[in-house]
């Protein structure tokens, strides 16, 4: 028995604080950890971890960075909040920048779900317009209207909505599936003129890696444009992961607005909010579209966006990840029984009989069924995989190819157990 988690679910709703974190999935009780350096977190047994999820993604050059750290200090020695202007929120305003050259503003915080709440709020504002498509299996937040069929921690507990998110909401999210462009045609025409945004992560990563089609992403653009209809690109996980700045760059389709999260706050809460300059005055004080947020931009968070940024502006830290993502691609994929979807340092291990599937609904079951042992056979080994079969695997700057290797000779075992 573990008597932390035991302790933590009389005081805590299901021992946790963010539902995917409860093991609902996966066999075992919750780990619960004390420290993390580098690759490596330790349990609060003193048992020491291989990291794969690195907090969900934020810790892109791993724990406890000294330069990350150091900052940190500095800013908290100097005042935790000020609930007012500071210079680094512009300094980080204008570092962000740098990756997105068809944005002008940014507005943080203190979340990745309050920047997509916001996104779509701005996108409702500006275009008059209730309506909002999302994909199925897309994980934007936990806020009303983005509850409906969402990945991440309800594609975990296999429900497709959240009790509590009124129908009326519900009604105004249109739900499509990735990969399918007759479907979204017949939603243009459908709810022609009345679609305020349709809001998509470019590279899906919440229900698995469904990496989409470039054409695609075009026709929604074109789709968007033709009905003046907002695209808002949810990179929260994506945002500098695979490059400085956005997907859009490479990928060749520009959003309107794109969200931020994880990674600009390299380990402290933050959410962004960025595009246009003509866009981003509509909301408050400038414009009529109400956001606000105690703790946003607060200088700790801030600090420690700043230091990863900063250091991530060095082409050689995503040639580096991109070299790990490979190897531990290649490693994995060689195992029979196992294919892998890879953006970057993002990957995913698919242990499913078919091609790997693009959209949520051709996930075959049997891949959660296989992934569940295999977690659990992982753990005991020393390797700390996010707890649903759903999730990607996170790579930092920290890894190795040794760490790797032991990953890869340790998956292999537990394939064949
Ligand atoms: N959008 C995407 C694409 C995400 O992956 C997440 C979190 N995993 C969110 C929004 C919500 O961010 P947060 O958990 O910081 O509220």
């Amino acid at each position: 028995m573990n008597s932390l988690f035991e302790k933590a679910k009389s005081c805590i709703p299901g021992g946790v604080h963010s539902p995917v974190r409860a093991f609902g999935s996966v066999p075992g009780d919750p780990v619960f950890f004390r420290s993390g350096e580098g690759a490596y977190i330790e349990t609060e047994s003193g048992q020491r971890l291989l990291d794969l999820c690195m907090s969900w993604g934020p810790l892109i050059l791993g724990h406890a960075h000294p330069t990350v750290v150091q900052a940190v200090q500095e800013a908290a020695s100097k005042g935790l909040s000020f609930g007012a202007c500071h210079r680094g929120e512009t300094d980080l305003a204008e570092q962000i920048l740098k990756g997105f050259d068809w944005a002008d503003q940014v507005r943080f915080t203190s979340s990745g779900t309050e920047a997509v709440m916001t996104a779509i709020r701005l996108a409702r504002g500006i275009s008059m317009r209730s309506k909002v498509i999302k994909f199925d299996g897309g994980y934007h937040g936990h806020f009303d209207s983005m509850l409906v069929k969402a990945g991440s921690g309800l594609a975990t507990s296999g429900l497709a909505n959240s009790a509590g998110v009124p129908e009326a909401f519900a009604a105004d999210t249109i739900v499509l599936p990735f990969d399918d462009e007759a479907a979204l045609e017949q939603a243009f025409i459908d709810h022609k003129d009345e679609i305020a945004c349709v809001a998509l992560e470019p590279v899906p990563g919440n229900n698995g890696l469904l990496k989409q089609r470039q054409s695609w992403l075009k026709r929604i653009r074109a789709l968007c444009n033709e009905q003046c209809t907002l695209l808002l690109f949810d990179e929260v996980i994506s945002g500098f992961r695979t490059c400085y700045g956005g997907v859009d760059g490479w990928m060749g389709v520009e959003p309107d607005l794109t969200t931020l999260g994880k990674i600009v706050g390299g380990g402290m809460p933050i959410g962004a909010l960025l595009g246009k300059r003509r866009m981003m005055e509509q909301l408050a004080p400038n414009g009529p579209v109400y956001q606000a947020g105690t703790l946003s931009g607060n200088p700790v968070s801030v600090a420690s966006g700043l230091a990863t940024l900063r250091l991530l502006e060095d082409p050689a830290v995503y040639e580096r990840l991109e070299q790990l993502g490979a190897y531990l691609e290649e490693g994995l994929a060689a195992i029979d029984g196992v294919q892998v979807v890879r953006s970057g340092s993002l990957l995913w291990p698919y242990l499913g009989d078919q091609d790997i599937p693009r959209r949520a609904d051709a996930i075959e079951a049997v891949h959660a069924e296989r992934f569940s042992p295999i977690h659990a056979g992982l753990l005991a080994r020393g390797f700390y995989l996010p707890p649903s079969a759903y999730e990607v695997l996170f790579l930092s700057t920290a890894h190795t190819e040794a760490d790797l290797d032991g990953l890869i000779e340790a998956w292999t075992l537990e394939m064949s157990a």
